[in-house]
């Protein structure tokens, strides 16, 4: 809409400047290029609607403010840059619009840069109405930039950016030369759709600077933008540099915050936060020096420490560049702060970080947390910020923060959506009634369609029945969609080939409880093979290796050798799998490098006989702070002659930019695990570097004992009321803390023999 309409202002300059303004059709490159030369102050190149595959698209000129040089699509949403595309912008006034990146990925460093090389940057042009949708480097730890902005002057507007699984910042304002700093640029009315869970640092959705150049400004303003489930990292923007404005933006059940982690004078206001009760969303992180945070609302948020909602954080002494200034000055006033877990100050105290806030104000703050849990949590010093006239309607409060308000107080909703307290007398107190958030029809290309939910299990409303015999499954599986359910009666399924799967399937046994499971052999090393787009949930089978062959690296479910630019979900539910055993190291789930399962869960399933492990997620042991499962469950499950562990996870290194690995292990029964001469870990259960393990009532019978590995950042384990018989006591390791070992042990029996 807003490209037609810049065709029509177009042609209206056009028709005022005829004698300078050509209009140049082109329908394919070499046109383009011939186009290119000679290209002058509004002239408009249209590119023809279709495909345009590995095309190197370069624009640059000396266009004019009231005379730019457009490259404009012949019809907004009908011009496709696919393959190996990219956009390089020199020159200056130049506009780009109307342009769809899909189905391949930049082969430089970016995909849409304002800069055509280190001496041809851009200035005052404008980008708008483009989409970059899953245009990703198929190897998530292959990095790139989607969007680099350089330059002065230039806006980057309605534009769509989706599915970035890769490595790197989706959209990076870049301070690295003089002429791109105090650089006024205007990112406003975008559409930062869904980012999965990177599993590393670099999964961040908006940086401007870096540490390198934090002590210049930048002047940058981000306004007006929705940042919906963008959930790469704990820095969901990284404000890395002075004197930029975060107004009005709306995130929607975003993992992660707005972090000013370097520069100064900052003013982040007016921005709306809505969590949706959904695990590590946050608000706002404060470091530094000047920083202004007013008249934001933030609901429903679950983060805590550096995803609270509002993390006031203590600073290093003289920091160096790179790590955490003290905050100073700060000014944090008339912020709504509803149904969220945390607001905390002097976040991140340590020997190191002693330099605790000065000089600051925090009033007429609206602060409500969850009943019944502590709310406002003090962690050093607050006696450098002055507080005035606050108040807490819910939530456990810090004693040094005791003299707060605290009061029930009644709230409606507007009809902004948003939540005020009835009494006249609290008007004065939090978020401005006058905020309007912007929505989703307002930002992005509205010929671009926004992603809904992402697809589940069972939501194709297909079921399909498929008979017992000799590869009756594979010709099932290979004609599935997504969402699709295959039904399996009782009786043996024979699978003489690996079943690869790029959808979102389920597979179930219709057998009513107590009759007989419908049972699945399979004759290749590997039962399923999950690719890009793959997820698999099992639902009342059995599975049997018994004519498996002797391969190496045996596995019932691996990932392809291939990268997944996907994540995945694996769940199993009342499945039996038994006779992995034709070698030495026989998984059931295989998670290999490069591949990150959203989710692994498993419930009321028995497994006898497995050689290996039952869930690898190992595969990344470079210590980059990588790792292979987010969330991994399980529970009410049995687990009788395994020879590796369990559960084998690994997250190594020192990075702090990811939320998990997240593990629960609760109610499962153990028998004879973890012994085997090849199980490296000598553990039943292996945790290394879980942020979060939950470890409770497991009855454990003659097997090697639980390993749990602490790393960096605040990892939270909880050992309770697990039974031990004839097996060792916990493996517990601090690999960066001094003193005991941080896990919480209580009511944990160990019984007979050795302990
Ligand atoms: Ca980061």
């Amino acid at each position: 809409m807003l490209a037609r309409l810049c065709l029509v202002v177009l042609a209206a300059w056009l028709s005022a400047v005829p004698a300078l303004a050509e209009n140049h059709f082109v329908r394919n490159q070499n046109e383009y290029a011939a186009a290119l030369r000679g290209v002058e102050a509004g002239d408009v190149i249209i590119l023809a609607n279709g495909e345009w595959r590995d095309f190197d698209l370069v624009i640059t000129g000396q266009g004019r403010a009231d005379a730019p040089i457009t490259v404009i699509s012949e019809e907004a949403g009908k011009v496709f840059l696919t393959g190996q595309s990219s956009l390089r912008i020199g020159g200056e006034h130049i506009l780009v619009t109307g342009l769809v990146f899909r189905d391949g990925y930049s082969p430089r460093g970016e995909v849409v840069s304002f800069r055509r090389n280190k001496d041809d940057v851009t200035s005052n042009s404008r980008v708008t109405e483009v989409v970059i949708d899953n245009f990703s480097k198929p190897d998530r730890y292959e990095s790139d930039y989607w969007v680099g902005i350089y330059g002065q002057n230039n806006r980057f507007d309605h534009n769509h950016l989706v599915g970035k699984t890769n490595k790197g910042v989706t959209l990076a304002v870049r301070l690295d030369s003089e002429e791109s700093r105090t650089n006024g640029h205007l990112i406003d009315h975008n559409y930062f759709g869904p980012r999965p869970v990177l599993g590393s640092n670099g999964g961040e959705t908006l940086r401007i600077g870096t540490s390198r150049y934090s002590m210049y400004r930048s002047e940058t303003t981000v306004e007006n933008n929705i940042f919906d489930r963008t959930d790469g990292e704990v820095e969901i923007i990284s404000s890395k540099s002075g004197g930029n404005i975060f107004r009005g933006n709306v995130f929607l059940q975003s993992r992660g915050t707005l972090t000013l982690r370097h520069g100064d004078d900052a003013v982040v206001e007016r921005n709306v936060f809505l969590g949706g009760g959904k695990d590590y969303t946050g608000g706002i992180r404060v470091i530094n020096r000047g920083q202004t945070v007013r008249g934001n609302y933030m609901e429903g948020l679950r983060g805590e420490a550096f995803s609270s909602a509002l993390a006031i954080m203590n600073g290093v002494p003289n920091s160096p560049v790179n790590r955490y200034v003290e905050v100073a000055g700060a000014t944090i006033d008339g912020n709504t702060i509803i149904d969220s877990r945390r607001v905390g100050f002097n976040v991140g105290a340590d020997e190191e970080r002693s330099a605790a806030p000065s000089d600051s104000s925090f009033a007429n703050n609206l602060l409500g947390g969850i009943d019944g849990e502590s709310f406002l949590e003090v962690y050093d010093d607050v006696s450098g910020i002055t507080f005035a006239g606050n108040i807490v309607t819910q939530g456990g409060v810090a004693d040094e923060l005791a003299s707060f308000n605290q009061q029930p107080v009644e709230m409606e909703r507007a009809e902004n959506g948003l939540l005020y307290p009835v009494d006249p007398a609290f008007a004065h107190l939090g978020a401005p009634r006058d905020l309007m958030p912007v929505t989703l029809d307002q930002v992005g290309a509205d010929w671009y369609p926004k992603p809904g939910n992402d697809p589940v299990f069972g939501t194709s409303g297909s079921v399909i029945q498929v008979a017992p015999g000799d590869d009756t499954l594979v010709a099932a599986l290979l004609a599935a969609s997504d969402g699709d359910v295959l039904e399996l009666s009782s009786g043996e399924y024979v699978v003489s080939r690996t079943l690869p799967l790029d959808v979102a399937v389920t597979i179930r046994g219709s057998a009513a409880e107590g009759a007989e499971p419908p049972a699945i052999f399979f004759t290749r090393p590997y039962l399923f093979e999950l690719r890009d787009g793959g997820n698999l949930q099992l639902a009342n089978l059995t599975i049997d290796g018994a004519l498996a062959p002797d391969s190496v690296g045996n596995s019932m479910i691996r990932t392809t050798t291939y990268p997944i630019k996907s994540n995945l979900t694996v769940e199993m539910d009342r499945v039996t799998v038994q006779n992995l055993e034709v070698n030495k190291s026989f998984n059931v789930l295989t998670l290999g490098k490069s591949a990150l399962a959203d989710r692994v869960s498993i419930t009321n399933s028995n497994f006898i006989n497995v050689t290996g492990a039952v869930v690898s997620a190992a595969a990344e042991t470079e210590d980059f702070g990588q790792y292979n499962v987010e969330y991994l469950d399980i529970t009410g499950s049995n687990f009788a002659s395994i020879g590796g562990p369990v559960i084998d996870v690994y997250r190594g290194g020192r990075d702090e930019s990811t939320f998990g690995p997240f593990v629960n292990f609760s109610g499962n029964s153990m028998a004879n695990v973890g012994l085997a001469a090849t199980n490296g870990s000598g553990a039943s259960l292996n945790l290394h570097g879980v942020q979060i393990a939950e470890v409770a009532g497991n009855q454990v019978a003659g097997s090697a004992p639980f390993r749990v590995v602490h790393t960096v950042g605040t990892p939270v384990t909880a050992l309770t009321g697990n039974q031990f018989a004839e097996t060792p006591g916990f493996m517990l390791e601090e690999l960066n803390y001094e003193g005991e070992h941080r896990a919480a042990q209580s009511g944990n029996v160990f019984s007979g023999g050795e302990e």
